[in-house]
């Protein structure tokens, strides 16, 4: 499953649809002060249908990925039928947001 950055491909659309978010002192989470940007990044094999997202959180300060994200957007069933898959902590990893420790592949 290739993944590319959506900027890459749409660069005046992601420059208004790139979310980011800013932790002041005092925000009450333990993240360090600072703005993290979520930068997308879609499949884009031919013939996939995985519609799913990563997520790269990078910080402004830094200019360092922090996290990665993924996330798929369909139900269980969905992902069920995509992928053959049964084990319901597998498809709950496909549907919910959940950090992951390893890059998709990038072009
Ligand atoms: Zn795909």
């Amino acid at each position: 499953m290739p993944f590319t950055f959506f900027h890459g491909e749409f660069p005046e659309i992601a420059a208004c649809e790139t979310r980011t978010i800013s932790f002041a002192a005092k925000s009450g989470f333990n993240l360090p002060v600072g703005d993290y940007s979520f930068l997308e990044m879609f499949c884009d094999e031919v013939n996939c249908d995985c519609r799913r997202v990563f997520f790269r959180v990078v910080s402004a300060s830094r200019m360092k990925c922090e996290a990665i994200v993924s996330w798929g957007w369909e139900s269980r069933a969905f992902y069920r039928k995509w992928s053959g898959q049964k084990d319901f902590k597998i498809l709950d990893s496909l549907t919910a947001p959940s950090l992951k420790w390893t890059m998709p592949k990038e072009f």
